[in-house]
């Protein structure tokens, strides 16, 4: 694991060369302002080349950054973050049985709201209802634990919010234009690119912590994820097919979007989120079918209200929904 705040010597040579990135930094000069040995200097450059970093070393000479790793390295995040409470604490697992459950661990310490847990792979990935989330490497898979002090009616709004979030930043970094289908996915022609998933605690009416869960295909290949998934109905979308180096920026820009979201929440003004929200989804104006718990119901679906359930309309009548999956077909 690697935190943006344990003491490691990593991130401060990873500062140390991008701050002479157009000329070589010797090893001795590297170990007397960190105070490191040569031996040490030499053992976490050896990591750093390990971890992706393009790092060219010279005998006599030095050390040469070419290029940064595209890993999503807590301090290659928090290099150039914007957000105020999101991102304070950024946790990155190279392999982790899901983000989710480290974030549940997380929320009974204290100075945790706004922590970030990143992993390149998980064993256990999750979605709603216990459903399984295929999570391989190429992919971005990351939790959000929030101490919000409001009450517990906000949190359905979270699914909306988030996705809403996530759109706005995969446009603004890749230009690409993403769909929000009901409650909590982000899909391209109709394939899921992006899935969301909430879990709270609620304590007397208070919101004890949230845990926002965001997977996203970045650069994935949607066949290899359809052959692990039983229920086919959905087809499944990567948002990259090629190399691409912008994983960072997109999870920078994503938690700046959230931050955003959030204040608004906190400060009440929903009615900005819903009407982005409707304007990017694919379900609103559309017949469907919603299978609930308890039952299967076809309609139209005409709008969100204020606390993001789906208004379906059936007969003259409209039906509130707060939670179902949906499909297109009816
Ligand atoms: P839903 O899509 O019904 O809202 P979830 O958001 O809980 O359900 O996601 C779980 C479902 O998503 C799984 O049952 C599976 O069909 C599908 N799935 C699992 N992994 C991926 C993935 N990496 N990309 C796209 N779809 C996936």
């Amino acid at each position: 694991m690697y935190t943006t705040f344990d003491e490691t010597n990593l991130d401060k040579i990873v500062t140390l060369l991008k701050s002479h990135q157009s000329k070589f930094l010797s090893g001795e000069k590297i170990s007397q302002i960190l105070q490191l040995s040569r031996a040490a200097v030499w053992k976490n450059i050896k990591i750093l080349q390990s971890l992706g970093y393009k790092i060219e070393s010279k005998p006599k000479t030095g050390y040469k950054l070419h290029s940064r790793s595209n890993l999503l390295l807590p301090w290659e995040i928090s290099d150039g973050l914007q957000t105020d409470i999101i991102g304070r604490k950024i946790y990155y697992f190279n392999t982790i049985d899901s983000t989710q459950n480290f974030a549940l661990r997380l929320s009974e310490w204290p100075h945790e709201n706004g922590s970030v847990i990143i992993a390149k792979k998980q064993t256990r990935g999750r979605g709603r209802l216990n459903r399984k989330w295929v999570s391989p490497s190429g992919g971005i898979w990351l939790s959000v634990l929030l101490k919000p002090n409001f009450d517990s009616s906000h949190t359905s709004l979270f699914p909306m919010a988030t996705s809403l979030a996530l759109s706005i930043a995969i446009k603004k970094i890749l230009k690409i234009d993403t769909q929000l289908k009901w409650p909590n996915d982000l899909t391209i022609n109709d394939k899921k690119v992006a899935g969301i998933l909430i879990d709270a605690s609620i304590e007397s009416n208070k919101i004890e912590y949230l845990i926002i869960g965001v997977g996203i295909n970045f650069q994935v290949k949607p066949s290899a994820i359809t052959r692990q998934i039983k229920n086919q109905n959905y087809g499944v979308a990567t948002l990259v097919e090629k190399e691409n180096n912008s994983q960072v920026k997109l999870v920078q820009q994503f938690l700046l979007e959230l931050e955003h979201v959030y204040n608004q929440i906190m400060s009440g003004h929903v009615s900005n989120i819903q009407q982005k929200w409707i304007k990017r989804s694919s379900t609103i104006g559309k017949n469907i079918t919603a299978t609930t718990t308890t039952e299967v119901l076809r309609g139209k679906a005409i709008g969100i209200d204020k606390t993001g359930a789906l208004l379906l309309s059936k007969d003259g009548k409209i039906q509130k929904l707060l939670a179902a999956d949906i499909s297109y077909k009816t």
